[in-house]
């Protein structure tokens, strides 16, 4: 597939140029402004991306926290050809967690012709700051499409693990991922049994690279840090990293099969500072449980 928007933006010198006030064009047709939230969890904070243009108007995926100003930002940034902002047709949640969602309906709020939000509703596992409802559920592959001028179209693309219900979406014209909090670039993302599950989250890797090769998809574009190159590369490294984990974690377990989560934290992340544990002892429970439910699958 042709893609002529690709030779448009460098994108290598715009990664790490973190914009909160004003959107930073990472392609053509395809915008980054990060919300005011950084933190630990969050790193430089959350990255929203505006897909689309003036004349055919955009999807906003991620809108963010809570943020008034950067909900206003939004909107100003969305302008159709006469300069007026709230030009979105639909607004796009990855998962319904406090730093992605919540802004959603602010942003549609301030919108003359209310665009829907769509993504997956939270799970009854969800943390109750995580509930979420969006306007119209979205299908697995389903296409949305913005016509005019050109066309461009986001494929949704089912993804639990992080959250029960995180979407990821390739945008084909361009061969980009947005891939939420699946993966992320600078940090790795927890999962927090209930709602997060390991299983599912190595069995969405699988998806994701699948995809990515079918698609032909040359970026990564996370919820938190700078654009990835090397998809397939990275989805690869990912897994291992994973299972890598994994492993260390049975060990562990199989050296101290009376100990619990507590006593197993600092020897399985015993190359993490001490002050992550508390976050990795949710991560460090997904993988005892993954552990657990194969054991059992192999059991007569
Ligand atoms: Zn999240």
């Amino acid at each position: 597939m042709p893609r002529p928007s690709q030779t448009i933006t460098p994108v290598t010198s715009k990664t790490h140029d973190w914009q909160s006030h004003t959107p930073v064009a990472l392609w053509r047709n395809v915008r980054r402004l990060t919300a005011p939230n950084p933190g630990l969890m969050t790193g430089p904070g959350t990255n929203t991306y505006l897909v689309g243009d003036t004349a055919n108007g955009f999807i906003v995926i991620d809108p963010g926290p809570p943020d008034a100003g950067h909900v206003q930002r939004l909107w100003e940034a969305c302008a159709d050809s006469q300069g007026r902002g709230g030009h979105i047709a639909l607004i796009a949640c990855t998962h319904s967690h406090a730093d992605h969602a919540p802004a959603a309906p602010m942003l549609q709020a301030l919108c003359a012709q209310r665009p829907s939000i769509v993504g997956l509703p939270s799970a009854p596992t969800a943390r109750s700051n995580s509930h979420f409802v969006p306007d119209r559920a979205l299908q697995a592959g389903e296409l949305l499409r913005l016509s005019g001028t050109e066309t461009h179209t986001l494929r949704a693309v089912f993804t639990p693990g992080h959250a029960a219900n995180h979407v990821c979406f390739v945008l084909e014209e361009d061969g980009l991922l947005f891939s939420g909090d699946h993966i992320l670039n600078g940090s790795t993302t927890v999962i927090d049994p209930p709602d997060g599950h390991m299983g599912d989250y190595l069995d969405s890797l699988d998806r994701l690279h699948q995809t990515c090769a079918a698609l032909d998809v040359q970026h990564i574009l996370p919820a938190h840090g700078g654009v990835m190159d090397a998809p397939l590369q990275a989805i690869s490294h990912l897994k291992a990293h994973r299972l890598k984990r994994e492993a260390k974690v049975a060990a562990v377990m199989q050296a101290q099969p009376d100990g619990d989560l507590d006593s197993w934290l600092p020897l399985a992340y015993d190359d993490v500072p001490p002050q992550i544990w508390p976050v990795a002892r949710r991560s460090l429970r997904a993988h005892v449980e993954h552990l657990q439910e194969l054991a059992a699958q192999n059991r007569p």
